[in-house]
């Protein structure tokens, strides 16, 4: 996936690459909760760092005989909840301050949602676009068994990311069960179908986004018939987002993707919209709507907003500019600190990612629930279970907001902190 890169050029450089920092945003929102819940040092010390961060180099053969020399990474922020639970990532910008911060973010993220994960996260610095498949299976592979005292279903779980899918995680629960001498298909979810995936996984992030978007609408006397929704990331979790939103009878007025964006302000058909970007790989062209150039898509005047794309998409620089009345954070991280201020200035109900897109690591984790009872559930089990857990952690984080008047997002990292300072206290770990 394309990405943003934090520099400008301009005199203004430094200041902005702050603001795009993930590391640093992490740790602005981790503090500001932390300074609300008047948290003793001696618990900010022990979950300010990562528990464990191993890197490793991994020699792998190219298609032309050559060796190459991979830098991995993977990062145990806190593993007091539960194992580790989070994503690897492919991608030539991968550093361990990202991950890092990744990691983080999964560890709050589990615990808004009561799921009983730390949070991990790992990546690979390479160019999947520019390897073969056999050069990404043998990475993989190698990665994985470099990892093999790190990963495991009861100590590190980790799952799919940017440029890594279901065949990834197929390729790594292969590996480690050769190591194992038996199937281990717990020790990674996003899997394929056939080898202990869940059903109602793919779908999973959108549908939670339906399920918070719901319960905000209601907050504020939003009616969702005939609400604007608008798309910044027609991918998996924004094209499944817009796809229930429209069944319940709101218009997606705008959507965009890495080659462009589309308007069309009395409403797209949206399942004609899902066949033309199936097909054409893009939402650009399609028949009804009018082009809209990149990032001014999200500007469009709409009630609901859903950057589905990239990290730091609203910060200072367009912030002011947007009239939603919601925004459901389907990316990581699409929110600079600085735009969060001048957004809840202006009463807009920010739905935190650690939230918003909180579906997909909870289908992640009923995926490793049915792989070690060894029985799967139906789509609609998944689906009335997913619901039950963005509802009320929805409501969880309302009433610490309303309790502290504070953000949705800095109440929601006030959750997240006090379940695991909960947990570090029970287990007598501070001790
Ligand atoms: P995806 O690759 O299926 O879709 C991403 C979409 O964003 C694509 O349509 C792509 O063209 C578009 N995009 C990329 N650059 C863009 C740009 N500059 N402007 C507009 N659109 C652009 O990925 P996904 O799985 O839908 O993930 C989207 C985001 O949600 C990512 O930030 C990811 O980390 C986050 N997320 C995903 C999940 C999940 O379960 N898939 C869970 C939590 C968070």
């Amino acid at each position: 996936m394309e990405r943003p890169t934090p520099s400008t050029g301009m005199d203004m450089g430094s200041e902005i690459q702050r603001e795009l920092n993930p590391l640093e945003n992490a740790r602005l929102q981790f503090e500001e909760a932390a300074v609300r819940l008047k948290l003793d040092q001696s618990f900010i010390q022990i979950i300010k760092e990562p528990r464990r961060a191993t890197i490793v180099k991994l020699p792998v053969q190219m298609d032309d005989g050559s060796f190459r020399v991979f830098t991995g990474y993977r990062v145990q922020h806190s593993i007091i909840r539960g194992p580790a639970k989070g994503g690897i990532r492919y991608h030539p910008d991968v550093t361990l301050e990202e991950v890092m911060a990744l990691a983080a973010w999964m560890t709050w993220k589990c615990a808004v949602v009561g799921i009983p994960f730390g949070g991990g996260k790992g990546g690979v610095a390479c160019d999947p676009g520019k390897m073969s498949k056999g050069e990404l299976e043998r990475l993989t592979r190698r990665y994985t068994a470099d990892m093999i005292d790190v990963i495991g279903p009861e100590s590190d779980v980790p799952a799919p990311d940017v440029n890594t899918n279901e065949q990834t995680m197929a390729w790594i629960m292969d590996t480690y069960s050769m190591h194992a001498r038996h199937t281990v298909t717990s020790v990674v979810t996003g899997k394929p179908l056939a080898l202990g995936g869940s059903l109602g996984r793919r779908e999973a992030t959108g549908r939670g986004i339906l399920f918070v978007v719901r319960e905000a609408a209601k907050r504020i006397g939003l009616d969702l018939k005939g609400a604007k929704v608008v798309v910044q990331g027609f991918g998996n979790v924004g094209s499944v987002a817009a796809e229930l939103l429209a069944k319940d009878g709101a218009l997606l007025v705008a959507a965009s993707d890495v080659q462009g964006g589309i308007m069309n302000p009395n409403g797209l058909d949206v399942p004609a919209l899902l066949g033309h970007a199936a097909k054409h790989r893009t939402v650009v062209g399609f028949p009804g709507s009018t082009p809209v150039d990149g990032k001014k898509i999200l500007e469009i005047p709409c009630d609901i907003l859903i950057p589905a794309a990239l990290e730091n998409q609203i910060t200072n620089a367009n912030a002011g500019r947007i009239s939603a009345r919601i925004i459901a954070e389907g990316a990581n991280g699409p929110t600079t600190p600085q735009a969060d201020k001048i957004l809840n200035k202006a009463g807009v109900l920010v739905i935190p990612d650690i939230l918003a897109n909180s579906g997909g690591v909870t289908v992640s984790y009923f995926e490793w629930v049915q792989d070690r009872q060894g029985l799967f559930w139906r789509e609609d089990e998944v689906n009335a279970r997913l619901e039950q857990i963005m509802v009320s952690s929805f409501h969880d984080v309302e009433r610490m907001a309303d309790e502290h008047k504070v953000s949705f997002r800095i109440a929601a990292f006030m959750l997240a902190i006090k379940r695991v300072v909960d947990a570090i206290q029970l287990r007598g770990v501070y001790a």
